[in-house]
């Protein structure tokens, strides 16, 4: 078994080419993303979003709604590069940074190393996150529009069960998404004002459908990656939060308690179990 997992980390670490297969537009796979975030894309993934405009861009947030919560050790679940993790533990709180990607996880730890701090780093697949992890937290984050890496309703139902068990009976989820109900419903404008804050890099869709939104991240030197997403909208994912048995979710609009729907670039949802 650790044998197995070992020999998967060292495949995904050496893909140089991010593997679509023949047809991108078709491959609508929850375990597409391990063979998305490869090497190279990850070491660019910082020239993407610049640390210091998107720290600017979501202010004390994230560190506003744990501390008026009490809250004091959390599960980054989707860690990417360590900026949340990093921030948080910065700001004094016990974080564990997990991913399910190894690439990620690799590259967290470095970023947090080079900044003086020691993170506690899990490959984990929130599908199976819970026998990858333990004890239980005060609080789980998944930033950066990860979720929407989902392309099941049963992979998301799934995960979210994870999270529910992973949190203390008086934990929060906070999670968040792009504005989806936007995009389909109005088409894509955005000046990715608060998370891909890098001004040298560009991230546009170049395919939209009710369950697929591909976006493109063209870099300086012009190289070029895509994510394929799955274009979940806000009401849904609050029932599914609901269903999960959190007892009250709130939804903010790019940080902020009011907004118009159509306005925010980003709605980040604060779920509570009790
Ligand atoms: N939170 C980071 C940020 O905001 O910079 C990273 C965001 S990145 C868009 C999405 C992350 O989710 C990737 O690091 C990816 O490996 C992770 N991810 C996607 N699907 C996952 C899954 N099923 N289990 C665990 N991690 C997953």
């Amino acid at each position: 078994m650790e044998q197995t997992a070992r020999q998967t980390t060292n495949a995904e670490l050496q893909l140089d080419e991010q593997a679509y297969g023949e047809n991108p537009l078709e491959n609508r796979d929850t375990d597409l993303y391990r063979g998305e975030y490869i090497m190279s894309f990850v070491e660019k993934w910082d020239e993407l979003i610049d640390w210091r405009a998107r720290a600017e861009g979501e202010g004390q947030f994230f560190i506003d709604v744990l501390r008026a919560r009490g809250k004091e050790t959390v599960l980054d679940v989707a860690c990417g590069t360590g900026f949340h993790s990093v921030r948080l533990q910065e700001a004094g709180f016990n974080v564990t940074s997990a991913d399910g990607s190894a690439a990620m996880v690799a590259k967290a730890f470095q970023n947090a190393q080079a900044r003086g701090l020691i993170l506690k780093t899990v490959q984990a697949d929130w599908r199976w996150l819970n026998r990858d992890i333990q004890g239980k937290y005060d609080a789980i984050i998944c930033l950066g529009n990860s979720f929407t890496h989902l392309h099941t309703e049963a992979d998301r139902r799934r995960a979210l069960a994870e999270f529910y068990a992973a949190l203390k009976h008086d934990g929060i989820l906070i999670l968040d998404q792009r504005n989806y109900d936007s995009i389909l419903d109005h088409g894509f404008s955005t000046k990715h004002k608060f998370y891909y804050a890098g001004d040298k890099v560009t991230a546009e869709p170049e395919h939209i459908d009710e369950g697929l939104a591909r976006f493109k991240y063209s870099f300086p030197d012009g190289s070029e990656y895509t994510l394929n997403m799955c274009p979940i909208r806000k009401n849904y994912v609050r029932r599914l939060l609901s269903e999960a048995g959190f007892q009250r979710v709130r939804t903010y609009g790019d940080f902020q308690e009011t907004y118009a729907d159509s306005e925010p670039d980003f709605f980040i949802h604060v779920a509570e179990k009790s």
